[in-house]
């Protein structure tokens, strides 16, 4: 096995560091004598070492649909950004509802190599609404999941939300909530206002998202479990989670990156590109969502990668699916949206992308950035320059920010002290694409 020493470094944006890596753990650089054959040296300078990126909600697409993504189409995308450990939603064909189901795409995983992916099971059979999933025997499958969500739907039953909430805080498991009242968003394309009406689509009212949020918090706390809200979208829904975690409600949130950069006024042009659930929102929105990211209020950034096929996109507005890439651009949207703009460091962004994830969904070895002895999981990113976002990896192409650039370029990255990406290129790992 290859060792490293990464010189040069600038850890979390800070000061400037060796790193080393060895046996796949992080070692004293000056442990690792250069000369030696199996040592291979990185000049690191001006690039910003960031611990392995953690992505809570991912959709990887198998088993069922596996022309949109694959588990190892999706793990490259995953290490191109940066990403060493991603949570695979379980809206998948068939569900992710069953232990069989999440041990297999925790087994792809594996196989697939270059990220650890976490299956998440559904909170109901199905994603039906109605009846609990085997959440026990997925907890105690070989992949042990401790994350939870019909994502894709909402849990809107209030009692079926109850029950599942005590079901996972016996084993310290989460429900992550898609918070939509499928009732107020019937037919719903775009974020409901002034452009919905003028252009003729069924709005998604912000009340939908924030409803279900206020709701889902107040059943967390009298149930005492733990609830994460995926995708917060609108500042509605800021100022609610912001009141709650105030009372000290066991609430944690995530913003996408399209959340945070993108607004509705993309959508009038009716290219499906930019349809999403939640919809793209106003300005206020996005300014509201990253001074939520900006003052803890939001814990993390996580993707929402939903890849689909070119058909389900190259088709009028009303007919095509909901979604967009994001693994391989999240942290250079991160960068202008909230590096540049002053409200987060590489510190912050480490914490939001990495340390948090992990800990909400219970993954080991982020507790503590390049600490000797932990496993390398490592990024390094370089933060000058800008380009058009290109998907290279991802076996879909629904790229939204395909017209926009974005600063910076993820050039290294380790999972378990192996290289899966070099110089800004996915390594083939031997795994049969
Ligand atoms: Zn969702
Ligand atoms: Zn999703």
């Amino acid at each position: 096995m290859t060792s490293y020493l990464i010189q040069n470094a600038s850890l979390l944006g800070e000061k400037t560091s060796d790193l080393a890596i060895s046996s796949g753990v992080f070692v004293d650089p000056s442990s690792l004598d250069p000369s030696r054959d199996d040592v291979t040296t990185i000049d690191a300078s001006g690039l910003i070492a960031l611990p392995g990126l953690v992505d809570l909600h991912t959709h990887l697409r198998q088993p069922g649909m596996d022309h949109a993504e694959t588990v190892l189409s999706g793990s490259k995308a995953a290490a191109a950004g940066g990403f060493t450990c991603v949570h695979a939603m379980a809206n998948t064909a068939p569900v992710a509802d069953s232990v069989g189901i999440t041990d297999l795409v925790h087994r792809l995983g594996r196989e697939a190599g270059y990220v650890e992916v976490r299956p998440i099971g559904a909170v109901t059979k199905g994603l039906e609404g109605s009846e609990l999933a085997g959440i026990g025997g997925m907890a105690n499958g070989e992949a042990q999941v401790r994350v939870f969500s019909d994502d894709g739907h909402c849990v809107s039953d209030s009692l079926v939300m109850r029950r599942a909430l005590e079901y996972v805080s016996t084993f310290g498991g989460v429900i992550a909530q898609h918070a939509q009242d499928p009732r107020l968003t019937e037919g719903a394309q775009i974020n409901e206002g002034a452009l919905s009406s003028s252009l003729g689509l069924a709005g998604w009212p912000a009340v939908a998202e924030e409803a279900i949020i206020a709701r889902d918090i107040l059943l967390a706390e009298y149930t005492g479990a733990r609830l994460h809200i995926c995708h917060l979208s609108t500042k509605g829904s800021v100022e609610i989670v912001r009141q709650a975690k105030a009372r000290g409600a066991k609430v944690t949130a995530e913003a996408t990156p399209h959340h945070l950069l993108l607004t509705e006024e993309l959508t009038a042009g009716y290219d499906p590109i930019f349809k999403v659930n939640p919809p793209l929102r106003t300005n206020e929105d996005v300014l509201a969502v990253r001074q939520g990211v900006a003052d803890g209020t939001i814990d993390i950034v996580a993707t929402d990668h939903a890849p689909h096929p070119t058909e389900a996109k190259d088709c009028a507005f009303d007919e095509a699916a909901f979604g967009m890439l994001g693994l391989e651009v999240a942290i250079n949207v991160v960068q202008k949206a909230l590096v540049d703009t002053g409200l987060l460091t590489w510190a912050d962004v480490a914490r939001v992308l990495s340390k948090t994830p992990a800990e909400i969904g219970g993954v080991e070895g982020y507790e503590q950035p390049f600490a000797l002895g932990a496993p390398a999981h490592l990024a390094l990113h370089d933060p000058t320059g800008e380009k058009l976002a290109t998907m290279r990896y991802s076996k879909s192409q629904n790229n939204p920010y395909r017209e926009i650039t974005l600063p910076g370029s993820m050039r290294y990255t380790f999972y378990r002290g192996v290289a899966t990406v070099i110089d800004a290129e996915v390594v083939p790992l031997g795994a049969p694409s």
